[in-house]
């Protein structure tokens, strides 16, 4: 399994890292089957976060026996205080079963002015001082949000939505990464789902040596895919750039690709997570994004005022008010078929 440099971490992971969402819609024993043959196949970087479920619990239930070394775990606090993430911190130490976290992440922060002077950031730097974690990251998807993160000197990597449909700006974002020796992530590269499959992203992706992109598995059929990519290393073409051509038709003008170039929203809407709110619920494990958090942020929708900032600021020009009210009434009625167990 090929390695990359993980920027001034210094840590050298496997090139295919695995995001542990889909792993919420296994058993515990699936799940650490998953995991056992992705890590005896050379996998040994793994993502989850506290928020995932019980993700971190089948992670620790799958390497229980495994030497700590030889994995590299990064999780994520979305925590707003200083208390509550050292909270977060604990229970995520306890149900990945360690006493360290390699990278810790500040999960999606709304807004980074000033950080070090967060409760969220302090807690961080003092959980690294006390070794319960090794390094710092933040993620993000607001291009604005994540340069200043990476100008800032202040986080040691940079989990970034980046795919086949990210755009220069963002490609070259992760060039200046790379210079400043922060270490780059790519999440969500498979366009939230959107791709039939993992070769035109595996390759575009593999274009970019710096990136290391995590793949979220469900299935042992996705890792012996990816795995196999790995193999071929087929180089990115005209061909596929082609067929990545086709895919942006298809997905057309309302395909909200989670940047947050929209917010802020004066009616307080989550914009890039709620105009994909429908697609988020198809893709995780039944019922986990019908919460009282998730009920509340889906209510807001009804608060729009239709002030249209969010259509001016958004580079594809999406008719959010309207999207956001054909997801609204999507994720009611998956909601309501979940709820009477169709
Ligand atoms: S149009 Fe609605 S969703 Fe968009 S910024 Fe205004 S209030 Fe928010
Ligand atoms: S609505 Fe536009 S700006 Fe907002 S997250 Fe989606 S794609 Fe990005």
């Amino acid at each position: 399994m090929e390695k990359t440099r993980l920027g001034r971490t210094g840590l050298m992971v496997s090139r295919i890292a695995m995001g542990c969402i889909p792993i919420q819609r296994r058993t515990m024993a699936d799940a650490a089957a998953l995991i056992r043959r992705a890590f005896e196949a050379g996998v040994d970087f793994f993502d989850t976060a506290h928020v995932y479920g019980d993700s971190e619990a089948k992670l620790g239930s799958a390497f229980a026996g495994v030497p700590r070394g030889r994995i590299i775990l990064a999780t994520k606090a979305m925590a707003d205080s200083r208390e509550n993430c050292l909270e977060q911190l604990e229970e995520s130490l306890r149900r990945l079963r360690t006493d360290y976290i390699d990278l810790y992440q500040w999960h999606n922060p709304a807004n980074l002015d000033n950080f070090q002077e967060n409760g969220v950031y302090q807690a961080m730097q003092e959980a690294k001082k006390a070794g319960k974690i090794r390094f710092i990251g933040v993620t993000n998807h607001h291009l604005g949000r994540a340069r200043q993160a990476i100008e800032s000197g202040g986080f040691d990597t940079l989990p970034f939505p980046l795919s086949v449909l990210s755009s220069r700006e963002e490609i070259d974002m992760t060039f200046r990464c790379r210079d400043l020796d922060v270490g780059v992530i790519a999440m969500k590269a498979m366009c939230g789902g959107m791709l039939p499959d993992g070769r035109l992203a595996f390759s575009f992706l593999n274009q970019y040596p710096h990136i290391v992109p995590i793949w979220g598995l469900e299935k042992t059929e996705e890792l012996e895919q990816f795995l196999s990519l790995a193999e071929k290393r087929e180089p990115f073409t005209s061909a596929m750039q082609e067929e990545i051509e086709k895919v942006r038709q298809e997905l057309g003008d309302e395909f909200c690709r989670g940047c947050g170039y929209c917010l802020p929203c004066q009616a307080g809407i989550d914009l890039p997570i709620m105009m994909r709110i429908s697609y988020f619920v198809k893709r995780n494990v039944e019922g986990s994004q019908f919460n009282e958090a998730r009920l509340k942020q889906v209510a807001r929708i009804g608060d729009c005022v239709n002030c249209r900032d969010c259509v001016q600021r958004c580079p594809y020009h999406l008719e959010a008010p309207r999207i956001l009210r054909r997801q609204r009434d999507e994720f009611n009625r998956l909601r309501q078929e979940f709820l009477a167990g169709i």
